[in-house]
């Protein structure tokens, strides 16, 4: 067969399923995307604290923004000439607010993700991974020749069991999760899983906070902040580009933690550092989290009235985040919903298979702070 006979009979394969996905290009104006003479108020976005429209704040930025921090490109990658100051102050930033030894920053939570979990996993490695951790986490553990169990979906009581039985066998046990899950929107018990594996002297434990930071905690840290047990998290992991509206992943950790990830990280050393530019506006945005608070709450009275209307409406589950999913089963029933709601203005999402589990399609509806109130009463409504 044919490379072109091949994609053009995969792609009809998906199509038949409803699978097949395709770039949706926008106009991008505040919360308001546009195309082709239509108009939608983005309800798919990750940026969660509505930075993006915060135009005074960007204006702010490039008004303190010293020439030498606005690079574009780093030219190089960390070990070679690729760490500016503005990397070197933005982790020291990152080690400061989470009160810990060290951090590193990443080109992105993918890299991250995949970077650190093949770089630490070994042969004498059990993984005992969450059944819905991202695909990037998944990726890393399969680069790694380390044992992976997966655990029911923030089942403690299995992992317990699966911990009980395996840990005699490995070196060494890490336990995988994230803090709010991408698609579930719900939320793991940090302190929970801390004090599992602290009564096991070879377990560490590894959190990543993608959708939390920024969001959760008290000074906007993430969920390890608002439980408090950032310093009891070995590899407490996050992302730039979602409420923090910049790029990149970061790791807090130990010293000798990001030492071993600088010599043996190979998503680190084998790709060019983030252009300083970012690294700066990342830092700025990080030092002004603390006082993001109303926009915190904001997100927090909508999730509220969000959550009340799914819960009314449809019979399930309650996600315990600013995301919102609502489960209708089948592809062609998450996209007709999707479609119904994008005829009105507002633009959900249809999340799919793989992405999701088998005949578990479903809108995820993702809040952002700057949602304008008449586009979501209107979402209230069509919900
Ligand atoms: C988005 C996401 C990532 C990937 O981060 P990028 O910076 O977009 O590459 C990693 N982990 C989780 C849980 C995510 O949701």
């Amino acid at each position: 067969m044919s490379w072109q006979q091949y994609f053009v009979e995969a792609q009809e394969k998906q199509r038949q399923q409803g699978t097949l996905r395709q770039l949706n290009s926008f106009e991008h104006h505040d919360t308001e995307l546009r195309r082709q003479g239509q108009s939608w108020c983005n309800l798919a976005s990750n940026d969660y604290l509505g930075l993006a429209s915060d135009h005074a704040l960007k204006q702010q930025f490039y008004a303190q923004l010293a020439k030498a921090d606005a690079g574009l490109s780093a030219s190089s990658s960390r070990l070679l000439t690729g760490t500016f100051s503005t990397h070197s102050a933005l982790e020291q930033t990152l080690a400061a607010l989470f009160d810990r030894e060290a951090a590193l920053v990443f080109g992105s939570g993918y890299h991250m993700n995949v970077g650190i979990l093949s770089a630490i996993a070994d042969k004498q490695t059990l993984v005992l991974a969450d059944k819905l951790v991202h695909a990037s986490m998944i990726d890393g553990l399969r680069l790694s020749p380390a044992k992976l169990l997966r655990y029911k979906h923030n089942d403690l009581q299995h992992l317990e069991q699966l911990l009980h039985t395996y840990h005699g066998d490995y070196e060494r046990v890490l336990i995988v999760t994230e803090s709010i899950f991408s698609m579930d929107g719900d939320i793991a018990d940090l302190q929970a899983l801390v004090q599992l594996k602290q009564r096991y002297p070879q377990v560490a434990l590894y959190v990543d906070e993608a959708h939390a930071v920024g969001v959760r905690g008290q000074t906007g840290l993430g969920c390890a902040e608002e439980q408090q047990c950032v310093q009891d998290i070995d590899f407490l992991v996050g992302t730039f580009g979602k409420a923090l509206h910049s790029v990149g992943g970061y790791v807090v950790c130990s010293q000798v933690v990001r030492d071993y990830l600088v010599n043996h990280m190979r998503t680190f050393i084998f790709s060019t550092a983030l252009p300083p530019l970012n690294m700066a506006w990342t830092d700025f945005v990080l030092q002004r989290l603390a006082a993001m608070q109303a926009r915190r709450d904001r997100l927090q009275r909508l999730t509220l009235q969000l959550r009340e209307r799914v819960a009314e409406r449809y019979d399930q589950h309650l996600s315990a985040s600013h995301i919102v999913p609502v489960v209708l089963g089948s592809n062609e029933a998450a996209l007709s919903k999707a479609q119904q709601l994008q005829e009105q203005g507002l633009w959900v999402m249809a999340v799919r298979p793989p992405t999701v589990p088998m005949n578990q399609a479903r809108l995820r509806i993702s809040l952002t702070a700057d949602v304008p109130e008449a586009d979501f009463e209107r979402l209230l409504t069509c919900l």
